[in-house]
């Protein structure tokens, strides 16, 4: 390149030179975070070299489906996503707030301080961009910030993948939160495969992507070349294996808390919760104190918490939703409608997990549809 590397500036990066960037990101400090293969799924977890990823792997997903399949050629991120987020990393699942300690001195209280963590995710998708942002909102924009979040968040370094190819159940098109990340990475790339050629499309999104970017052998892009890799995106993005019309959804499930739909959803839902565990926005946790039998320690634990339980909704006296269909109607009505009014966004980015995880194949966008069309088909027969 003639000048030196800018933001935004696409620069080509060779298949066998990717590694570099793994190296010159660990030599500063960074833990690798990034997809890799384990028990048959594609998992977040630390990597050590592109081996550790899910090269020539990819996923095939549908309502209650998943499956890996290999693939023709030695893809490093040929997959969708898998059933973790990134949100194991940045909103720990267990945390302890503070621990007391009581000895003959007295009753001394430690407060938990996070530890500077810094930590680089490989491959992160423009939906979960999506959702980290959201969780950015929750934890870092309001009155109470969450010191642990924060810690974690400010010290990232995000490498984004564009996709290439939609799931079965992705629907980031509709949500306006994907296939082509758009911020929130310090770095972004498009895998092609090609002609015979095997390369990625990058682009530094910060002053920090443009130093490491800097650091890894790379050239300038050609027009063709640019082409080739926003063409692979567009064509993700008309492959989408679900849509969900957005218009009006926020005023249409709050028309229809008495929809009937609600009770057929509730009379296959069986409450387990893996909708919300496996969804990158939610984020609700609970508060366990525990004590030692010794009464000489104490301690209070935040656990994730799933709104699927009875205990989650318990004030004095009972659960206020003690059914199913209270269970699953404030979920999905959390997801698309109470959340724009709580945070300006929606709740659902799209990535489709909470379809393909679902034991029971209970479809999100399937559900919506439903109480659209009832209420069109009562509209047409009065
Ligand atoms: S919708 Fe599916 S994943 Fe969610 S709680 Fe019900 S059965 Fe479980
Ligand atoms: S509600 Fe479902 S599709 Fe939407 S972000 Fe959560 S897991 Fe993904």
């Amino acid at each position: 390149m003639g000048r030196s590397l800018q933001v935004g500036d696409k620069v080509v990066l060779e298949r066998q030179h990717l590694q570099q960037l793994l190296d010159v990101l660990s030599k500063r400090g960074y833990r690798i975070l990034g997809p890799t293969v384990r028990d048959q799924a594609i998992v977040y977890d630390e990597v050590r070299s592109l081996e550790d990823l899910p090269v020539g792997w990819t996923d095939e997903q549908n309502a209650g489906t998943y499956r890996l399949k290999k693939r023709a050629d030695n893809a490093l991120f040929g997959y969708v996503v898998g059933p973790h987020s990134w949100k194991k990393f940045l909103l720990q699942p267990d945390l302890r707030l503070w621990q007391a300690k009581s000895d003959e001195t007295g009753l001394k209280t430690v407060e938990s301080k996070e530890e500077t963590l810094r930590s680089a995710f490989i491959g992160v998708r423009s939906c979960e961009l999506h959702a980290m942002a959201v969780q950015d909102k929750i934890f870092m924009a309001g009155e109470y910030v969450d010191q642990f979040y924060k810690s974690r968040r400010e010290n990232l370094f995000v490498v984004a993948a564009n996709c290439v190819q939609a799931g079965g159940t992705c629907f980031c098109t509709s949500m306006k939160t994907g296939p082509k990340a758009s911020f929130g990475f310090d770095l972004t790339m498009t895998e092609v495969i090609n002609a015979g050629r095997h390369y990625f499309m990058a682009e530094a999104g910060t002053e920090i992507g443009v130093a490491v970017l800097g650091e890894v052998t790379h050239r300038e892009a050609s027009e063709e070349e640019k082409a080739v890799a926003d063409g692979a995106v567009d064509t993700c993005s008309r492959q989408m294996g679900r849509t969900l019309s957005t218009a009006g959804i926020k005023e249409l499930l709050y028309r229809n808390y008495e929809n009937p739909r609600w009770e057929d959803a509730a009379s296959r839902c069986l409450t387990c919760g893996n909708c919300t565990m496996v969804c990158p926005t939610c984020f609700c946790t609970t508060v366990e104190d525990y004590t030692d039998l010794s009464g000489q320690l104490a301690e209070r634990r935040r656990r994730m918490d799933v709104c699927f339980t009875m205990d989650f909704s318990y004030i004095h006296g009972g659960s206020i939703r003690y059914s199913p269909k209270a269970r699953y109607r404030q979920w999905m009505t959390h997801k698309l409608a109470t959340w724009i009014d709580q945070f300006g966004v929606s709740g659902c980015v799209g990535c489709g997990r909470c379809i393909t995880w679902c034991p029971v194949a209970i479809d999100i966008t399937e559900e919506a549809r439903a109480i659209r069309e009832s209420e069109l088909s009562h509209k047409s027969a009065t």
